[in-house]
């Protein structure tokens, strides 16, 4: 069985009837004309698969606690849809933090992470009840002390950790290692520990943090973080008779973007990070901790697609033919920033079978905005409409309005139902900041 992180489509493609293709039951064709494109989509239920997964899966440990990673794809109604599943949400900013109370959604299963958050955002997080925080150094640690302080507030804690593990995954996504902007290097754990435990009043340490890094293909990693948290909390209950009874793993598991891909499926790693708490809880003797889990792009990235329309043709021959889009790095920055691949197909053309090899280029100003090189596809021509697939996380979160463009809408669908869930920007927005005199 293979699960929606191991699949480039979502669960549900088909052709339909017309020989288009078609998603929950809805004809992109359709969807694309009535929307216009770029268009970001969403299927419903292919996220709440992917959710549903994750809670089944870590089902065998009932002390785990699910956040989703906000930074890979914050909008109000995914929000919704997923904190009515019973998650949580690892925050990175005052504007996350927004985004999820206007939709209604509390942040009291929430963790606070990142290496530099201002003083403005630490009050935003306690006022607005936050679970804990995640401190990632010594400076924030005074900080947040002092402003619990001011607030007359005791706030639970965990310390983020560097834990030394390097996976095999694009160096910019790496975060384990121990050269990371990220979290206390082990050896600075103790100093921390130390100083919240006799200095910091205002902080309650509960947990250790860590995140390894993204789009991961092997399940021994998390067998090794566990490991790492383990002992060091061991290290901790023997110096200071103090046991830390929280662990978070972080995210990070990889998904399908194409064939290549071979990644774990979300039972995979729940199995292996069930098996190393049991392994290292009975070696150190510990108790089992509760268990914090933090996947982004494995929870969303497959339920998400891009709709675009081929407009300009180029064929340099012998060499190459690119095929232009009405989009690209403004919508989907991933491939020029690290050279990531994707999967693609003409949504209105199944019946013939023209294959041809051909680059899609975006269409703005940077010989580097190159959204797929080297991919076969039907018979392309101008006025047609591709879908690329697995662009549900860190696309629209990623966005910008390179060259003054439009951020695309966001349509969620739902067994032949669609909803817009996020409007296309119009030029008064991308104006109404400007001022002349
Ligand atoms: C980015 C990030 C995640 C999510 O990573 P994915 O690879 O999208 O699962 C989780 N935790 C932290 C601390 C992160 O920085």
């Amino acid at each position: 069985m293979t699960y929606p992180n191991q699949q480039v489509k979502p669960i549900s493609t088909k052709i339909n009837d017309k020989g288009n293709l078609s998603i929950s039951n809805i004809d992109l064709l359709d969807l694309a004309k009535k929307y216009k494109t770029p268009l970001y989509v969403i299927d419903k239920p292919t996220l709440e698969k992917m959710a549903k997964d994750y809670i089944e899966a870590f089902s065998i440990y009932n002390k785990t606690n699910i956040l989703f990673a906000s930074k890979a794809l914050m909008t109000g109604a995914v929000a919704k849809v997923l904190a009515s599943l019973g998650l949580g949400f690892d925050v990175v900013s005052k504007g996350e933090m927004f985004v999820l109370l206007n939709a209604g959604v509390g942040l009291e299963k929430s963790s606070f992470n990142g290496n530099n958050k201002s003083q403005e955002e630490i009050e935003f997080a306690i006022d607005n009840r936050i679970d804990h925080f995640s401190v990632d150094n010594f400076f924030e640690l005074k900080e947040l002390n002092s402003i619990a302080n001011k607030k007359n507030k005791v706030q639970k804690i965990h310390l983020r950790i560097t834990p030394n593990i390097e996976c095999h995954t694009h160096d910019y996504i790496k975060t384990g290692q121990i050269d990371s902007k990220f979290g206390f290097p082990l050896d600075k754990i103790d100093k921390a520990v130390s100083l919240v435990l006799n200095e910091y009043k205002n902080l309650k340490l509960t947990g250790l943090h860590a995140h390894i890094g993204s789009q991961i293909f092997e399940t021994q990693p998390y067998y090794d973080l566990v490991s790492v948290l383990l002992n060091e909390i061991k290290k901790i209950k023997d110096k200071y008779s103090y046991e830390l009874t929280e662990i978070n793993i972080g995210g990070g598991l990889g998904i399908t973007y194409t064939k290549a891909d071979n990644p774990p499926s979300v039972f995979d790693i729940a199995k292996i990070v069930v098996q190393s708490i049991d392994d290292n809880t009975k070696k150190l003797n510990l108790k089992k901790p509760i268990l914090y889990i933090e996947p982004g792009r494995s929870l969303v990235c497959s339920a998400g697609f891009t709709l675009y329309t081929i407009g300009s043709i180029k064929e340099i021959e012998n060499i190459r033919k690119y095929i232009t889009i009405d989009g690209g790095m403004a919508d989907n920055p991933r491939p020029s920033m690290y050279e990531a691949k994707y999967e693609a197909i003409i949504v209105n053309k199944k019946e013939e079978n023209k294959q041809e090899l051909v680059t899609v280029a975006g269409k703005f100003c940077e010989s580097g905005d190159i959204l797929i090189k080297d991919i076969e596809l039907n018979n392309p021509q101008s006025g047609d409409i591709l879908c690329v697939f697995d662009t549900g996380a860190y696309c629209y979160s990623m966005s910008s309005n390179y060259n003054s463009s439009l951020k695309p809408a966001m349509v969620m669908i739902d067994e032949g139902k669609d909803k817009l869930i996020l409007k296309r920007q119009t030029l008064n927005q991308l104006v109404q900041n400007d001022i002349i005199d």
